[in-house]
């Protein structure tokens, strides 16, 4: 069981949280729960960091935003305990989750669960940390942001669990964020491919890495509230959908990233290989990498989307590298958001690509970047736009109605 933020973001909230634990363990279950930090806490653990530091310390970032989860898991075991059942709190080092060397975005390389596994057959729930690890140099790592999601899937995996349960502040997984579009629809099922995708384009509700995960080991997720009873969504292995049609399943959006722009670079060979050597060198995510097509003058543009918190980083390093290899300059565009369908054979349908950018056109939005796949149809906007955007498109495709 995995808790999210706003799961356990008061002592009311731990208790109920904390009563699902118990239940499950008195119906003679063994349980593990990883918990969050809880509400918005890993946010303001960051302004915190960047008020006494403008580029704080990867490592003791690290420190400071592992002790958010490490507040939770306490609290949890405490919670448990006066309910009566016995119960132990483990960080991620305790619980034996062993991680690389990356700060803030460390990779788990193996999990070892022998604590867990006396803990449990002494009959206790047990509550670990999320989002956190120990590298080899013994310091403790955090597994980027949704990063608890990945630990519950993970543990989920070693422990050869039933399932992994995934209670946050929202029924499941929806055709749309329920927040910006109130008629999404509850998705029953849906396949890991499809799930990847839409945590890829920025569906928050669960983090990319850990769908990743749970494909490759196959792990059943059910994502459900931590608020209301019924069933939530399955996130599982699903045979092949209609194999012509095209069909559109959900649509995302994303304002986590920005777009960097080099502009009139020299049209010659290699030259991509070096602006995205410079950024891999930098460990920095890219997204959308798209060159334009020479012009007369023998120059292209090259743009490309990355997260908000590396714009500075690569917009630097970008800078630095137009300087010896003579493009014009480095434009950063911060006010951008990425809104993709997510969905099935557009590759052979293209009259749903044609449908999409009409629809936008005629609600007046300027599409700034396209990228397109089989699997997904992404445009870049202007920021102020992309709530319309999805609105717009969960109503053409109808995808409030089943
Ligand atoms: P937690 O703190 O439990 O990890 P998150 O805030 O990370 O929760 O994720 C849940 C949020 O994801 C929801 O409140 C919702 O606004 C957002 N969300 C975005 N896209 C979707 C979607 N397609 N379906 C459900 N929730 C979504
Ligand atoms: N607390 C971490 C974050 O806010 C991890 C998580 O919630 O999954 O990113
Ligand atoms: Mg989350």
């Amino acid at each position: 069981m995995k808790f999210g933020g706003t799961s356990v973001a008061d002592p009311e909230k731990i208790l109920r949280a904390a009563e699902r634990a118990v239940q499950a363990r008195r119906k003679g279950q063994d349980v593990v729960v990883v918990v969050s930090a809880p509400g918005e806490m890993t946010d303001e653990l960051i302004d915190l960091a960047h008020r006494v530091s403008k580029e704080p310390d990867a490592r003791e970032l690290d420190a400071l935003l592992a002790t958010g989860e490490q507040m939770s898991i306490a609290l949890f075991a405490m919670a448990c305990r006066s309910l009566g059942a016995p119960a132990i709190s483990l960080t991620g080092p305790q619980a034996g989750i062993l991680a690389d060397e990356r700060h803030t975005s460390s990779r788990i390389l193996e999990i070892r669960p022998q604590k867990i596994l006396r803990e449990l057959s002494a009959g206790k729930v047990v509550a670990v940390a999320g989002f956190q690890g120990v590298n080899p140099q013994e310091d403790v790592t955090t597994l980027g942001r949704g990063g608890s999601d990945l630990t519950a899937v993970a543990l989920a995996a070693v422990m050869k669990a039933s399932h992994c349960e995934i209670f946050t502040d929202v029924k499941g997984v929806y055709t749309a964020d329920p927040r910006i579009v109130p008629e999404a629809r509850k998705i029953a099922r849906i396949s890991y491919e499809e799930m990847l995708e839409l945590a890829d384009a920025g569906a928050q509700v669960m983090q990319a890495r850990s769908i990743d995960m749970a494909n490759r080991y196959g792990v059943r997720v059910q994502v459900r509230s931590s608020f209301q009873a019924g069933p939530g969504t399955w996130i599982e292995k699903i045979g092949e959908g209609p194999m012509e049609d095209a069909t559109v399943s959900s649509v995302a959006l994303d304002k986590g990233e920005v777009r960097l722009t080099l502009v009139e670079v020299p049209d010659k060979p290699g030259i991509a290989a070096r602006v995205i050597t410079e950024l891999a060198k930098r460990d920095i995510p890219l997204d959308m990498i798209v060159q334009s097509a020479p012009t007369h003058a023998g120059v292209n543009d090259i743009s490309l989307m990355t997260p908000r918190p590396s714009a500075g980083t690569a917009k630097a390093a970008l800078e630095e590298l137009a300087r010896r290899i003579g493009a014009r300059r480095v434009d950063l565009a911060e006010a951008v958001a990425k809104v993709t369908l997510v969905g099935t054979g557009f590759r052979r349908h293209p009259a749903v690509a044609a449908k999409m950018f009409g629809a936008l056109a005629d609600a007046g939005i300027n599409i700034l970047m396209i990228s397109t796949t089989d699997l997904k149809l992404c445009c870049v906007m202007d920021s102020r736009h992309a709530e319309t955007a999805v609105r717009v498109l969960h109503k053409l495709f109808k995808l409030g109605r089943r």
